[in-house]
């Protein structure tokens, strides 16, 4: 959960989590449904699918145990050779590097490296190893990364760290401006039964909110006539609602929101797995996304006042 995530976030999210699935066989055994309806807001939804995957394989036949090799944990998805030294690092102890991004910006700057290639990323690695220490594995793996996240940030705080002295960066004020965002646009479209139950459309199952069910949507206002025919939907008139704006890691979304209400619609949606009505405040509510959620909820309140 705290892979691009803050921990304040994430802190009621883990709660109910944990309620929810309290063993990985419950996990396992969940549907992948009731998994991305409790991730539902947190974003980044692989690690949702990735969480369930690999509870599946611990939990699959002839299993039912953790590994207890970095080299077993790199196997299951999402876990990448960092989160998997990490993982036995903490949980047994076990001598494994790690390298993720706080840790790389702390050994590059201790280091003095300042490539992003193959070869320095190959340096940083053997760097990795020969710090790790063959004893009291996880107090050095916690100490590293919380060095990385608290002091050696974007911009260090060298006063502060331990490191200061012996870091080829000690005392230069390093500041990496962050990169802007590239905008992205979309027309989401609230499509309302005559009962006011929304339309919604599950995603695909990879990318970007991958399995959850949100609105129809389309690149452009142009583009939304076309949208509607191939979904079959007829009649209701459009209303424009105030744009949404989403921040993802790599781009920010810009939405324009339209609703149609009373509509009628030629698909049998209830027949296929992938379209379903959602009727707002009664039914129990699938995972969506962010954005879509606030959407929607934002229509009940502006209904209720
Ligand atoms: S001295 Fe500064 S640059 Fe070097 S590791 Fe510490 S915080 Fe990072």
């Amino acid at each position: 959960m705290l892979q691009q995530t803050t921990v304040t976030t994430v802190i009621p999210y883990f709660h109910r989590f944990i309620a929810d699935f309290p063993t990985v066989q419950a996990l396992a055994q969940a549907s992948l449904d009731d998994v991305l309806a409790a991730w539902s807001g947190l974003g980044y939804y692989a690690r949702a699918r990735n969480l369930h995957a690999a509870a599946q394989w611990i939990a699959g036949p002839g299993r039912g145990e953790f590994p207890r090799t970095a080299s077993t944990w790199a196997t299951l998805p999402g876990v990448g050779p960092s989160t998997a030294a990490a993982i036995v690092a903490f949980a047994f102890d076990v001598r494994a590097p790690i390298l993720d991004a706080n840790v790389r910006r702390v050994l590059s700057r201790y280091h003095g490296l300042t490539g992003r290639d193959a070869a320095t990323l190959r340096r940083l690695w053997a760097y990795a190893e020969h710090h790790t220490p063959g004893t009291d594995v996880a107090t050095y793996t916690q100490a590293i990364m919380d060095l990385g996240a608290l002091v050696c940030r974007r911009t260090p705080d060298c006063h502060s760290c331990p490191l200061a002295g012996d870091c080829a960066h000690d005392g230069q004020t390093i500041t990496q401006p962050k990169p802007a965002r590239p905008e992205r646009h979309a027309v989401f479209a609230i499509i309302e039964d005559a009962e006011g139950a929304a339309l919604l459309v599950r995603r695909p199952p990879h990318g970007v909110w991958g399995g959850l069910w949100s609105l129809p949507e389309c690149a452009s206002l142009d583009e939304l006539p076309a949208t509607l025919r191939v979904l079959g939907v007829e009649g209701g008139a459009v209303a424009g609602l105030p744009p949404v704006r989403h921040l993802f890691t790599h781009f920010a979304l810009s939405i324009t929101p339209v609703r149609l209400r009373a509509v009628t619609i030629r698909t049998t949606v209830g027949e296929t797995r992938d379209m379903m009505w959602y009727k707002r405040g009664v039914q129990h509510r699938p995972g969506m996304p962010a954005p879509v959620r606030r959407l929607l909820d934002q229509l009940t309140k502006t209904e209720a006042s």
